[in-house]
């Protein structure tokens, strides 16, 4: 399966600096920004820079260089936001929302990370 990236989408728009964000965290491979309207006190989004639309495209086609630095600056924002359990922080959820039953609204790969307060149950119900 191929899949259709959209250049225009609003995280693409911030890759290539049309539009400003809240920066986090930026390496070779990824960028993290503040949510611009916030579902917990902490609310990062993490994104690759590469053109990929969602969680399972990534993960099938990005190098491993990608998936490392990915991977690794999502544990380097969890330590400097001090969420991590055990270390202090009260802990936080990762969400990759992807594709239509997953309710993804901007169709280019971000792991929301959410902490600061207790979150509740992941979902409201089983069906
Ligand atoms: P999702 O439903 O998983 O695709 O989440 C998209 C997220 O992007 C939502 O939480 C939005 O609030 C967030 N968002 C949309 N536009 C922007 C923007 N310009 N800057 C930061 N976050 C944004």
């Amino acid at each position: 399966m191929a899949y259709a990236y959209d250049t225009n989408n609003i995280f693409a728009r911030i890759l290539r600096g049309e539009i400003p964000c809240r920066k986090v965290m930026e390496t070779e491979h990824t960028l993290a920004f503040h949510d611009i309207a916030p579902q917990a006190p902490v609310h990062v989004l993490v994104i690759p820079k590469g053109a990929y639309v969602n969680a399972d495209h990534f993960a099938l086609e990005a190098s491993d260089a990608e998936i490392a630095d990915y991977t690794r600056t999502i544990g380097k924002i969890c330590q400097e936001l001090g969420i991590r359990p055990g270390d202090g922080g009260q802990g936080y959820r990762l969400i990759a929302n992807s594709g239509e039953a997953g309710i993804q609204e901007v169709p280019h790969l971000h792991f929301h990370i959410l902490g600061g307060r207790v979150l509740g149950r992941m979902l409201k119900q089983a069906d």
